[in-house]
């Protein structure tokens, strides 16, 4: 099957690169050339597990393709995918669409064949109705079906999610469409779960699922402080309840809060939403507020741990929002480090073993970047662990204290290193 994707991001040159290895000829459309440039000859844009060998393989069989060019990209296309950014709107919390209607504009005046147009970009519910409004205006001559087909990948993990996806929610009442997906996914072994919905139902589940998520994230985190105090011991707690299979034990993991480019933003896209409808979503709203509160936590508890030294050295290990991406959006690691450097007298030297360049550009000249972790280490007063990548857990802390200053500490916002 001809599929196009328009955004070759985090979502898009996954989705491309796994749909092209599954037999389909596959064109990813982005607007920016250099990356066209890059990804047409073999070199990825982003760091996941596996996406390098995926988009080699797709590139060699000729089933994966990259342009800047919307016309060619969705010419012959039976399923377009839209997979751009659908970012914060930082006045107003509520997710800013300008991507993803520009790119809905362009991709209207090529269309000529028929098509399943599928938004995979996280929107607020009720953009399905305005994107195949904003399509039949542009050309009123656009033969297409607007559905749903929320993304739920987790970043780190993109190509295993890809292939084994816990489902794939098709958000559309059209027997045509619902019979396309179910098409494009059938080579997929095993099968994966699909569940059929309407387009609105479809959309409020991405924003659902990502919230209760969030709220799982926060809810272990308050509960890390009360065991704190209560001389409780909040892994065991977190076992405990986690083998319950009506809690289950995937997000239940204490640590310096939630970040990324989605859990943020969506939360506060619901938030906003719920509100313009008249609902109020305390739960989501304390979990916001909670969120941006842990990381104040988290740094205030490192300062405390250099406050009797006058200009303290401080080494940070991780900068990526989590382990397995280079992505920094939103990193709880990134806004610790800004805390930390608001401080005056305080220098850090950080380290991630894939995250680097994109921290660079969030923190520029503030901080000083070390090639290797034992060299953020060296001579340092405290010792931050903001990222839980298994180099960290798997690192020797006896060896690595003896690098620090004499009476360096440790504070392990993963609850990574062994004692
Ligand atoms: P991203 O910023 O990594 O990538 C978006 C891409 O779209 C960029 O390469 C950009 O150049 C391109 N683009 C923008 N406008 C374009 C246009 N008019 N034509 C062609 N290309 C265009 O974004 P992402 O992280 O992949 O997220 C995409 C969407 O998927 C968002 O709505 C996000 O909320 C959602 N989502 C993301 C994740 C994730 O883990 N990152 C998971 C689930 C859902």
């Amino acid at each position: 099957m001809k599929v196009a994707i328009i955004g070759t991001g985090y979502v898009g040159l996954p989705t491309g690169a796994g749909l092209a290895s599954l037999g389909h000829d596959v064109t990813c459309i982005d607007c920016d050339h250099e990356k066209v440039e890059r990804l047409s000859a073999g070199k990825v844009t982003l760091f996941e597990e596996g996406l390098e060998e995926l988009l080699k393989s797709g590139l060699d069989s000729g089933r994966l393709t990259f342009t800047d060019s919307m016309e060619q990209g969705v010419r012959g296309a039976r399923v377009v995918m839209l997979a751009v950014g659908t970012p914060e709107n930082p006045n107003t919390g509520e997710a800013n669409l300008d991507y993803l209607f520009a790119a809905v504009k362009q991709l209207a005046q090529c269309l000529e064949d028929p098509a399943v147009v599928a938004i995979k970009s996280t929107v607020p519910v009720a953009t399905g109705d305005q994107v195949e409004a904003l399509i039949h205006k542009t050309n009123s001559k656009a033969r297409v079906e607007v559905i749903s087909l929320p993304e739920f990948l987790r970043e780190g993990y993109a190509v295993h999610d890809f292939f084994h996806p816990n489902r794939i929610v098709v958000g559309t009442q059209c027997r045509e469409a619902r019979a396309l997906i179910r098409e494009l996914y059938a080579p997929m072994e095993p099968s994966p779960k699909m569940l059929f919905v309407s387009r609105r139902s479809s959309e409020a589940i991405k924003y659902a699922s990502n919230a209760f998520l969030a709220m799982k994230i926060h809810y272990i985190n308050e509960m890390a402080d009360f065991c704190e105090v209560v001389h409780a011991d909040v892994h065991e707690v977190a076992l405990g309840m986690g083998e319950d299979a009506r809690i289950g034990s995937a997000f239940l993991k204490p640590g310096p809060g939630y970040g990324g480019s989605c859990f943020p933003k969506d939360t506060k896209a619901l938030l906003h939403m719920a509100y313009k409808h008249g609902v109020e979503l305390s739960l989501v709203r304390s979990t916001i507020s909670g969120n941006v509160k842990r990381r104040e936590l988290m740094a205030q508890k490192i300062l405390d741990a250099a406050k009797d030294i006058s200009c303290p050295r401080i080494a940070v290990w991780g900068l990526a929002f989590k382990e397995g991406t280079d992505d920094c959006r939103e990193s709880p690691a990134i806004g610790i480090v800004q805390h930390l450097i608001k401080r005056s007298g305080v220098t850090v030297t950080a380290y991630d073993p894939k995250a680097m360049d994109n921290a660079r550009k969030l923190l520029g000249n503030s901080v000083t970047y070390a090639p290797d972790k034992e060299s953020a280490a060296q001579g340092a007063d405290v010792l931050a662990i903001l990222t839980e990548w298994p180099e960290f857990a798997e690192a020797d802390m006896k060896q690595v204290q003896k690098l620090m200053a004499s009476s360096a500490r440790v504070i392990d916002c993963r609850f990574l290193a062994k004692s």
